[in-house]
């Protein structure tokens, strides 16, 4: 790659979920793109989520309860949740900022942030799905999560006047009202949840391949290329430096999931995303059938019926990003999910593992980089990568455009973990 772009161009770094939505938002804004990725488009964490277009996750990651348990999860092979003992000191940050968030004004304006995303996100998506050829891919026929113990229950149950009072219809079902929406579900179901406006990609790989396929069609360049470093001009355009050789584009993006936190940190004081390592055991011939999303509340993990067969998929490892997958915690969701679904065939099971780019606070860093407006960044979405693609995507095209965007970035400034006010600036500027 060696080339200098005529103005209007933009490059964006990073082919999932993220980046590609970016991408194909930006081209249909009339930017000239260049997507880079050191692979494939669609090789990373977006290949192989739960494919939930969920309406739940509005909270932080961590509760009093997961904090406490810590010490113990650090020790622990097994489990929905673990962190691997090499991995500690990358999680002391991490939890600093995480216990920050627990207190309540900082819980609200975390809460209200992800909710206020959550909440236009699937229209987005499905007019990004339309404008690409992808709309099959999505549908909407709520989310369940279930309960096989009435305390399980109960204590969920807490927070739905929280969903509600945000604009997302949550109702509480019974046994036989959950047996009904879903029969393959063991009948010691007690009960659960119903996410009613939340949804489902059946292919989340294919739909951002779709995506990759209409912005080569429309002129979009995509470059295979590790970029290793994006530097601001003095004349406002930003050089990108890469394996490949060196450019410059009137703006960058940077969507590099988990990685763009390493792009990131010679802008900002501190950049405490981690390695949130996920797992998921694809069934061909799962020979029972669900419709919708449903999540398992005890241990929590998610089975989601998709084009390919059934997919479990869950659990948090937090450990290094270059380690080893373990992928006995891909195995162990098959026996998990039989307690719930008691005659699912696992025969031909596939593992998979993908990192999950986390922030402390759940909520991933969208904006500018201060004093320089044409660098731009939208990473670390964590569990809700393929839920709020579209939605970022629209967010940094206003960014792009000036104009304020759809909802409020101010909580997502990457700022926010540096105690630095100068560093909101551009964003105050670009959102007013
Ligand atoms: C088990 C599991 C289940 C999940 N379920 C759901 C779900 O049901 N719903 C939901 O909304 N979300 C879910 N998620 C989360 C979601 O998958 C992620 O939030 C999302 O995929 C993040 O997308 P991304 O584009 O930011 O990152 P990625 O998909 O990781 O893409 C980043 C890209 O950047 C490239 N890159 C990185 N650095 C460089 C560099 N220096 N140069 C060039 N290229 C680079 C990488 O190669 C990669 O292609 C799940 C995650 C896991 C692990």
């Amino acid at each position: 790659m060696s080339q200098t772009c005529a103005p209007g161009t933009v490059a964006v770094v990073g082919a999932g979920i993220v980046g590609l939505s970016v991408a194909t938002q930006l081209q249909r804004e009339g930017h000239r793109v260049t997507v880079l990725d050191r692979d494939e488009p669609m090789q990373a964490c977006s290949a192989g989520n739960a494919g939930y277009l969920s309406e739940a996750n509005i909270f932080p990651p961590a509760s009093p309860d997961m904090l406490a348990q810590l010490p113990k999860l650090m020790l622990s092979k097994e489990g929905p949740l673990i962190v691997r003992p090499s991995y500690v000191h990358r999680m002391l940050p991490w939890t600093r900022h995480a216990l920050k968030v627990l207190q309540p004004r900082s819980l609200q304006a975390v809460t209200e942030a992800l909710a206020s995303m959550t909440r236009i996100a699937y229209p987005a998506l499905a007019d990004l799905a339309t404008h690409t050829g992808a709309s099959a891919l999505l549908s909407r026929d709520g989310g369940l999560v279930v309960f096989k113990t009435e305390a399980g229950l109960e204590k969920k149950s807490r927070a739905l006047p929280i969903w509600n009072g945000y604009g997302l219809p949550v109702r509480r079902l019974s046994a036989s009202q959950i047996a009904e929406l879903e029969p393959a579900l063991s009948d010691d179901v007690v009960g659960g949840l119903f996410f009613e406006n939340s949804g489902r990609c059946s292919n989340p790989k294919r739909l951002g391949q779709l995506y990759a396929a209409h912005l080569a069609q429309a002129g979009a360049i995509i470059l295979r290329d590790e970029v290793r470093s994006v530097e601001p001009s003095e004349t406002g355009a930003i050089t990108v430096l890469s394996a490949g050789g060196k450019a410059t584009f009137d703006r960058v993006v940077v969507c590099a999931g988990y990685w763009g936190g390493a792009l990131m940190k010679p802008f900002f004081r501190s950049v405490p995303i981690v390695s949130e390592r996920g797992y998921h055991l694809m069934l061909p011939s799962p020979d029972v059938k669900l419709t919708r999303p449903v999540v398992f509340g005890e241990p929590h993990f998610a089975a989601t019926p998709m084009e390919e067969g059934l997919r479990l998929a869950g659990t948090a490892e937090f450990s290094s990003p270059d380690a080893k997958p373990s992928m006995e915690r891909a195995t162990m969701l098959l026996r998990l999910a039989r307690r719930y679904l008691k005659q699912v065939n696992g025969e031909g099971a596939q593992t998979w593992m993908g990192i999950r780019p986390s922030f402390p606070d759940g909520l991933p860093a969208v904006g500018c980089v201060p004093g320089h407006p044409s660098l731009l960044y939208a990473f670390g979405h964590a569990h809700n990568g393929l839920t709020l693609s579209a939605v970022t995507s629209l967010c940094v095209a206003a960014l792009i455009r000036g104009e304020r965007p759809p909802v409020d970035i101010a909580p997502l400034d990457l700022g926010r973990f540096s105690n630095t006010p100068a560093q909101h600036h551009n964003l105050r500027k670009s959102a007013a």
